[in-house]
């Protein structure tokens, strides 16, 4: 407009008038202020800047006008501005709108005292308001970050895509301890643990070639006390954000995290450890061994070579735990374990399957010749004999010599499960140590028929305890004492009524009874069978004898049971005796001792079974309760001979010590299995009370017994 108004004209400056009114449009004003600080003079725009009348500018001078805040700083800048003609200054400071408020102005002063138009400083006055306010927000957004990554438990470093620190925040090396510049001058050397150091740069390449891409991990650096901390990166590629381009790295340490997760692991391993390891020897334990043969019989598991299984049980261990204590017992088992390790190394497992047995499998053994052979290489690992070291105590040291007796199994004969596998194995090692110990014996068909037969009784009992299969018989016991033989009591012994197999003798199922547990509930029928027949029997005060098995006598409700039984048959508790094996009262002596008690405190008279068969010393029958003693068949067998000049048999002497034993003792004396009158004429002599045999009666059937 300008140009077109003043068409070629070389008067550029134009009319002053049209230079004043635009003058009055600008935000900027000059002042011509005297050294006393009035204000001599303002150019146009002044009034519509500040909002005053043209009139009132006069009367003002700067310091009313001046925030008093800004006062020295603008002082300073005069001062400054003052030295002489040619000087300058700026200053920044708030001037008072008319409405009341503040207005930041950049101000340039310009001393202009050596020109004579003018003769003092003139200040030039541009309205920053805006521009100020924007700084100052960020500058507190600046102050206000500052502060948050301060307290922040990290830092933010910003690389460029080579590698070099372009911006670090303010606590950039405080994760590390390290100050700004420690921390940039470290990651140009060795802050980080040389392991991590590829790790760490393989995780920056790959962020740096992919746009928005981003990675966190943990490395190792070393903190400014040497140590090094486990310190979680997070990569962002902010490359192609213009307000950032570069790669942004949050760090923060992790350390106690990274160690609690450890330790975490490190207790789940443990206990994992716990759960599959036995504590004793740290082999696998039976869980373990079940999982690795049932991986190992799984043809999707890609292993499809046969297994073996060698059942290893150590012989009479019972022997060495008694004789010599647990801990020695202990000692031999650990070292049972390292012998089995140190001779079968190459195995897939060896195995503590229970107390003194281990199990050991193998791939590589996966045919009779092999295993069997496998089998011969552990057993003559027993020759020597383990050297144990001395307890704590200064006990149970020195050499023990054990032997063991094996079952080896095959995953290829007649096996679906690790359990089949497992039994299978047991099954042999039971013949092995039947057929004498310190042997192996293989699973083959004709004891796979023994296994399918001892399974089917086992199904069998069961269903025969739910139907009442069973029957009570009775055997008579007589006095020695007089000719004329009369009953003083009568043994109950168990038969099976089996549904297709006819009447079965005790021999034929008790021991699986007693193996599966269910000789308790057996037992609890016989002796409410023995009972009920009792009370209502026209026998007197005969007794009535009822055998109970070693899992009876253990069995926490049994003298509830029997308590139960009496009250219930109205039988009083004289006239019920109870016989136990030998070998049965001292499995666990402690216990058998109070139940034995309890029983007797019922009035129950306790005769020790097939006496003579079992445990070697009778210093046990001073501490028990007992009553009697049945002297077992075998030695009456061994009484009598025809073959000697003075009909005495092999067993004489001894038959006549056991009488003694038991008088000395205050017991009575029953002898097992008479059939011939000969024994009983022994027996009378050598001073037996009583007596049961085929001589006198056979079992029978409760109404037989009388009449
Ligand atoms: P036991 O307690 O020693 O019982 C004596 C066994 O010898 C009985 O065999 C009896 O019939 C047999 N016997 C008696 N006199 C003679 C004889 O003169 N000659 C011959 N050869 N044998 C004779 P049984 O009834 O077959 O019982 C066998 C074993 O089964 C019993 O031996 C006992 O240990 C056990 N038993 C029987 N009934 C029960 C029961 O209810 N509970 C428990 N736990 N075991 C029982
Ligand atoms: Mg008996
Ligand atoms: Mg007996």
């Amino acid at each position: 407009m300008i140009g077109r108004d003043t068409p070629g004209s070389g008067d550029l400056t134009g009319d002053a008038e049209v230079w004043a009114v635009l003058a009055e449009l600008s935000t900027e004003f000059f002042a011509v202020v005297d050294d006393d600080g009035v204000i001599r003079s303002v150019s146009s725009s002044a009034p519509a800047v500040l909002g005053y009348e043209i009139a009132d500018v006069g009367s003002l001078d700067v310091v009313a006008l001046l925030h008093p805040e800004d006062l020295p700083v603008v002082q300073s800048a005069w001062r400054e501005a003052a030295v002489g003609p040619g000087t300058t200054s700026v200053v920044d400071c708030r001037l008072r709108h008319h409405n009341g408020g503040w207005r930041w102005f950049r101000v340039d002063l310009h001393n202009l005292s050596g020109d004579p138009r003018i003769g003092a400083v003139a200040c030039h006055l541009r309205d920053i308001t805006e521009q100020h306010e924007t700084e100052t927000e960020l500058r507190n957004v600046e102050r206000w970050l500052d502060a948050l990554l301060e307290n922040a438990d990290g830092s933010t470093v910003v690389f460029d895509s080579a590698g070099d620190v372009k911006w670090i925040s303010v606590n950039g090396g405080m994760p590390l301890g390290l100050t700004n510049e420690e921390f940039i001058e470290g990651v140009r050397r060795d802050l980080v643990h040389p392991d991590d150091l590829s790790e760490i740069q393989d995780q920056f390449l790959k962020v740096a070639i992919t746009p928005a891409s981003s990675s966190r991990f943990e490395a190792r650096m070393r903190h400014a006390d040497g140590e090094y901390r486990w310190i979680e990166t997070t990569f962002t590629n902010c490359l192609d954000d213009p307000a950032v381009t570069g790669i942004v790295a949050n760090i923060r340490d992790m350390t106690e995290r990274v160690m609690a997760d450890r330790a975490l692991r490190e207790s789940e391993r443990q206990l994992e450890h716990q759960a599959t390891h036995d504590r004793l020897t740290g082999l696998p334990n039976r869980v373990l061994l079940i999982d690795h043969i049932e991986a190992g019989l799984d043809p999707l598991g890609g292993s499809a070579s046969p297994l073996a299984v060698l059942f290893i049980d150590l012989d009479q261990f019972k022997v060495v735990n008694d004789s010599q204590g647990h801990a020695t017992g202990d000692r031999l088992l650990v070292s049972v374990a390292e012998r089995l390790r140190s001779t079968v190394p190459d195995v897939d497992m060896i195995a503590r399957f229970g107390g003194d047995e281990f199990v050991v499998v193998s791939s590589t053994h996966g045919d009779e010749a092999s295993s069997v052979a496998l089998a011969q290489v552990v057993l003559t690992a027993f020759d020597t004999p383990f050297t144990l070291e001395l307890g704590e105590a200064g006990d149970g040291g020195g050499d023990v010599y054990i032997d063991a007796s094996i079952g080896v199994a095959l995953s290829t004969t007649h096996v679906s499960s690790p359990e089949d596998l497992i039994r299978n194995a047991d099954a042999a090692m039971y013949k092995a140590k039947g057929r004498g110990r310190g042997r192996w014996e293989v699973f083959d068909d004709a004891l796979r028929s023994r296994v399918v037969a001892r399974h089917e009784l086992q199904i069998g009992l069961r269903r025969a305890l739910e139907r009442s299969e069973f029957e009570v018989y009775y055997q008579q016991i007589v006095s020695t004492a007089s000719s004329d033989v009369p009953m003083v009591g009568a043994e109950a012994l168990v038969r099976w009524s089996h549904p297709e197999r006819g009447l079965l003798s005790p021999l034929e199922f008790i021991g699986e009874a007693e193996d599966t547990g269910l000789i308790v509930p057996l037992g609890r029928i016989v002796l409410g069978l023995a009972c009920r027949d009792w009370a209502v029997l026209p026998i007197g005060d005969a007794f009535v004898s009822v055998n109970l098995s070693a899992r009876q006598l253990t069995d926490p409700s049994l003298v509830s049971d029997v308590t139960e039984v009496l009250d219930r048959s109205g039988l009083a508790g004289e006239q019920l005796h109870v016989e136990i094996t030998e070998s049965a009262l001292m499995a666990d002596l402690a216990t058998t001792t109070t139940t034995l008690g309890s029983l007797k405190d019922l009035g129950i008279s306790i005769a020790v079974d097939d006496f003579g068969t079992g445990y070697s010393s009778f210093s046990y029958l001073r501490r028990l309760p007992v009553d009697a003693l049945k002297i077992d068949k075998t030695f009456i067998d061994g009484l009598v001979s025809t073959d000697s000049a003075d009909g005495r048999g092999p067993d004489h002497a001894l038959v006549g010590g056991m009488c003694q034993l038991g008088h000395s003792l205050g017991l009575s004396v029953v002898a097992e299995g008479v059939e011939v009158p000969e024994q009983l004429n022994a027996l009378v002599e050598l001073g037996c009370d009583q007596a049961q045999g085929y001589l006198f009666a056979r079992p029978v059937p409760a109404e037989q017994l009388v009449g």
